[in-house]
């Protein structure tokens, strides 16, 4: 081997871009915590975002490997674990007293190795939190600082990941602390046995694997700044605000704020320069207080994800309305009694006995004029007969002489039906196109976009499918006013 090839095989190649590195990094991760998708995913873009990972559930599921695989993953990261309990000390989370400051009379703590310092924490049973060290945790997880004596440092944590049982008791003084977890997970024991079989089996990994670094995490941070909000997502945010507020929940302004940082930052990591729907889901696990809200939240968040903003209902009702005009015009024409006396032609002489026969003669002879047949009686004895055209005497025998002579085929009104439909067709080409082609975009931005749960995608393509269902009806509906009109 020459001196030139090694050089060659150690140069440096270009970084694998950040996208494909975290979607590797995920489904590594995958594969050892099996069933925690969008577990994964939301712990890896909250540490990202620099927000903090609340997991609810039993003990035993895996969620402090899960935390500190992470943290292994990030290059140079240190990492943080303490279980609390109500007894818990502040030595025991943010570092012993420095000896040699108290000697000189200073109150300060040797932080090294204990939150203070730490790039990930994972706090278990973290609202056992007591008093002596819940002041120190806020101030942390909210300004990232630390007061060390007189001394306010800076705390370069990323993600604090906290782990509990239940929710706090609302007594309990710890809606605060609830409140700084802007992500929130409730984790339950792998259900799948094959799943359950493989995790007994499995290492929690060595630690090897796709990472990491800081530097990635600054350049994802810088390029957030630079992403565009999709109009549709800004609209999706107001209707969403609209649903809280109907179910009477608070959500501030703040934490509004900080999930749509979030959804910026998913799009950065993606090196995207916009913000599309295909992002909303994520919030499903930012957005709720109580569990109860969850699944209203997230049905709601899939339907606004897949809709382009077409309201179809519109177009189905327009489309009834209409069928059941036309149902109640060829039942009319139908009870179409017989005319009292006969209706003449002025032109050709034929004479007719009912409207159907009146109009098709007109349609056949567009040009031909009728008399009134009542023109006698009305000027005496020599009268001046005076000539119609078809619809002028359909008035004057509707109105003047009060016979029943409505006419839908060849008639003014059907002309009218014929017109909205042709209108109501044409929005339905568009829509239908509109959808159409949304459905293969949506496709490919789903599937594209790497935050997203298989359920997710799954559920969204399903929702879609639904509304090709009712596309298909309102086609149908279409089709048979269409097929009334031609009769
Ligand atoms: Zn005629």
């Amino acid at each position: 081997m020459t001196d030139a090839s090694v050089q060659k095989d150690n140069a440096p190649v270009a970084p694998p871009n950040i996208s494909a590195k975290l979607s590797d990094l995920m489904q590594e991760m995958r594969s050892i915590f099996v069933e925690r998708e969008e577990e994964i995913a939301g712990a890896l873009l909250a540490m990202l975002s620099g927000e903090h990972v609340l997991f609810i559930g039993p003990p035993g599921t895996a969620k402090s490997q899960m935390a500190k695989v992470m943290c292994e993953r990030l290059q140079g990261g240190s990492f943080y674990y303490y279980l609390l309990t109500r007894f818990t000390s502040p030595e025991e989370v943010f570092g012993p007293l420095s000896l040699s400051s108290l000697q000189k009379d200073e109150f300060r703590r040797r932080t090294e190795g204990y939150l203070p310092q730490a790039n990930i924490a994972f706090l278990d049973e973290i609202f056992k939190a007591n008093s002596s060290i819940l002041n120190s945790l806020l101030t942390i997880l909210n300004e990232r600082m630390f007061h060390n004596g007189n001394e306010v440092v800076e705390v370069p944590v990323l993600s604090v990941y906290g782990a509990s049982n239940e929710l706090p008791d609302e007594e309990e003084g710890l809606a605060a602390l609830y409140d700084r977890f802007l992500y929130r997970f409730f984790i339950t024991t792998v259900q799948d046995e094959e799943n359950f079989l493989k995790v007994l089996t499995s290492t929690h990994g060595d630690g090897k694997g796709t990472s990491i670094s800081m530097e990635e995490i600054s350049v994802i941070k810088e390029d957030v700044s630079q992403v565009v909000v999709d109009r549709e997502v800004l609209q999706a945010y107001l209707s969403l605000r609209k649903h809280f507020r109907s179910q009477g929940v608070y959500v501030s302004d703040r934490r509004w704020n900080k999930t749509l940082l979030v959804l910026k930052t998913a799009a950065a990591a993606m090196g995207r320069k916009d913000l599309d729907l295909t992002f909303l889901p994520l919030l499903q696990h930012m957005l709720w207080d109580r569990p109860e809200q969850k699944e209203g939240l997230r049905s709601l968040l899939i339907d606004l994800t897949g809709s382009g903003g077409v309201d179809l209902r519109r177009l189905q009702s327009s489309s009834d309305e209409l069928l059941s005009l036309l149902a109640k015009a060829k039942q009319l024409s139908a009870s179409e009694v017989q005319f009292p006396r006969p209706v003449c032609c002025y032109d050709c002489g034929s004479t007719f006995m009912s409207a159907k026969e009146l109009c098709r003669h007109g349609e056949g002879f567009p040009k031909h004029l009728f008399m009134d047949p009542y023109a006698r009686e009305a000027q005496g004895v020599n009268p001046s007969y005076r000539k119609f055209e078809l619809p002028e005497l359909m008035h004057v025998l509707e109105n003047v002489r009060g016979w029943k002579v409505t006419c839908l085929r060849g008639g003014a009104e059907q002309r009218l039906y014929a017109r909205e439909w042709q209108e109501l067709r044409s929005s339905y080409d568009k829509v239908r196109g509109a959808h159409e082609m949304e459905r293969n975009g949506l496709h490919e931005s789903l599937r594209s976009n790497i935050w997203l749960s298989q359920r997710d995608r799954r559920d969204i393509l399903a929702r879609q499918d639904r509304r090709l269902e009712s596309m298909a009806e309102i086609e149908r509906s279409l089709r048979e006013v269409e097929s009334e009109l031609k009769g």
